[in-house]
């Protein structure tokens, strides 16, 4: 649970001799810092082994985070986005067991599934193999997975030998062995800590989980996510949001972790329709029941929608961008760096069939009217960086075409940029077809 300040100050030294070394002229206004989350208590060099215990706990996440390969799940301490934010977004994984056919063209598959939107990559995080068959089987399939895919493994095994031969073999991928319960979780313990790797626990009930992370803890292993089992999409929300509620309103460490999530209908659309309720209530990490490309594009690009911080948008790197092969008589576009913008703004002057100049200044990933009215995209602005980036070496035809929204900044461009001429585009990105046929190719 997060302490007040007046909470911190009681464990800090209260060193009135001190040469302020932590940058606080007092104890209590650091304490205020560190409540606010502002300050480190390692800035005060008198902080007592107690009080870095105390602090350390409080200063944890409510929901612990846990490592998968290279990706995170959980850290995460807000209930909504617009509370703070979410630290990370729900990692999509696709299952294959150890009967599949068509084990390699699948695998294939999942390593060269790249999605590009609006200059992120999205990809995979995981794969998730299922024992069907004998160990040797497991063994094999695990194998070709970590060779072909170079992705962590999350470990659904029929017995706790396959487990521990897979786990050896995928030891330093950081994998996730699955189906931990009452029963095997000590000798799961034992094989995690051996071969790093996290563990999914799961019991018919939050109590019966709650019972086994508070054990595991107790004997030194928190590297765990919770696995509930759910028989609806119903009951899936309900589950996921009693917990992290729990978790964060409650503080109640024992189900404050990331989540593990199976999908598996047997319907298609409804197994999309389960993933989506993962990654809008709280999912740690879901699992696909195969690769599909199709639904697969869906759900990362909500995914990314979702998990996109407002107050940090996607930007791209101001500059200017060449559209087809623009010469020194093609047009020039102007807009903001936010990438969607940028990347709707390119789209359709691609799709106008014409080469142009595309010209992106520092707006600090603002849409354009939010640029515009945070004094970002003035005409002053633009002109600015016009005149630094070296357009006007590029260029002889000075033409100028600006958004449609920010019409009333034509004026003062054109002075800004003596001969050049200002052409007021379209308010919105689908509209530069038309325009162009209209305006630019008549000249
Ligand atoms: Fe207090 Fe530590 Fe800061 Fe000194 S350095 S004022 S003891 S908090």
């Amino acid at each position: 649970m997060a302490l007040s300040g007046l909470q911190i100050q009681k464990l800090l030294p209260k060193k009135t001799d001190c040469l302020k070394e932590c940058g606080s002229n007092t104890c209590l206004a650091f304490a205020m810092k560190l409540a606010a989350k502002k300050a480190n208590l390692s800035e005060c060099p008198y902080a007592s082994d107690e009080a870095k215990q105390i602090l350390g706990a409080a200063s944890e996440p409510p929901v612990k985070g846990v490592s998968i390969g290279g990706a995170s799940a959980g850290e995460e301490t807000v209930l909504y986005r617009h509370e703070k934010t979410f630290v990370n977004q729900t990692l999509l994984a696709v299952n294959i067991d150890d009967a599949a056919g068509d084990a390699d063209k699948v695998l294939n598959s999942i390593k060269n599934y790249k999605l590009e939107r609006v200059g992120e990559v999205l990809a995979l995080s995981a794969v998730a193999i299922t024992q069907k068959g004998d160990g040797k089987a497991f063994l094999d399939l695990a194998a070709k997975v970590l060779q072909v895919t170079g992705l962590p493994l999350i470990i659904r095994a029929k017995d706790i030998s396959s487990a521990e031969s897979v786990a050896k073999l995928a030891k330093g991928t950081k994998s996730v062995i699955a189906n931990i319960t009452a029963d095997n979780m000590s000798e799961m313990k034992r094989i995690a800590e051996e071969n790093n790797c996290a563990l999914a626990v799961t019991a018919d009930t939050i109590d019966g989980i709650t019972a086994i992370t508070e054990k595991l803890k107790a004997e030194g292993f928190n590297d765990l996510l919770t696995e509930f089992k759910t028989n609806s999409l119903a009951e899936a929300f309900q589950t996921n949001a009693v917990a992290r509620t729990a978790a964060i309103k409650g503080s109640v460490k024992t189900v404050g972790y990331a989540t593990l999530k199976f999908i598996d209908s047997g319907n298609q659309m409804q197994d999309t329709v389960l993933a989506i309720n993962e990654m809008l209530k709280y999912g740690g990490v879901c699992v696909l029941p195969s690769f599909d490309a199709a639904q697969l594009v869906s759900l990362m690009t909500l995914r990314q929608n979702i998990y996109t911080d407002p107050q940090k948008p996607i930007q791209v790197e101001p500059k200017i961008y060449p559209i087809g092969e623009p010469g020194r008589n093609s047009a020039v576009f102007v807009t903001t760096n936010f990438s969607l913008t940028y990347f709707l703004v390119s789209g359709e002057i691609e799709n106008s069939g014409i080469s142009a100049w595309l010209v992106i200044p520092e707006c600090e990933g603002m849409s354009v009217l939010t640029a515009w009215a945070a004094g970002k995209f003035s005409g002053a602005h633009i002109a600015k960086f016009i005149k630094e980036c070296g357009l006007e070496d590029m260029v002889d035809a000075r033409v100028l075409v600006i958004p449609g929204y920010v019409s009333q900044i034509s004026g003062e461009l054109e002075e800004s940029l003596p001969g050049w001429k200002v052409i007021v585009g379209p308010q919105e990105a689908a509209d530069i077809e038309t325009f162009v046929k209209q305006t630019i190719l008549k000249g």
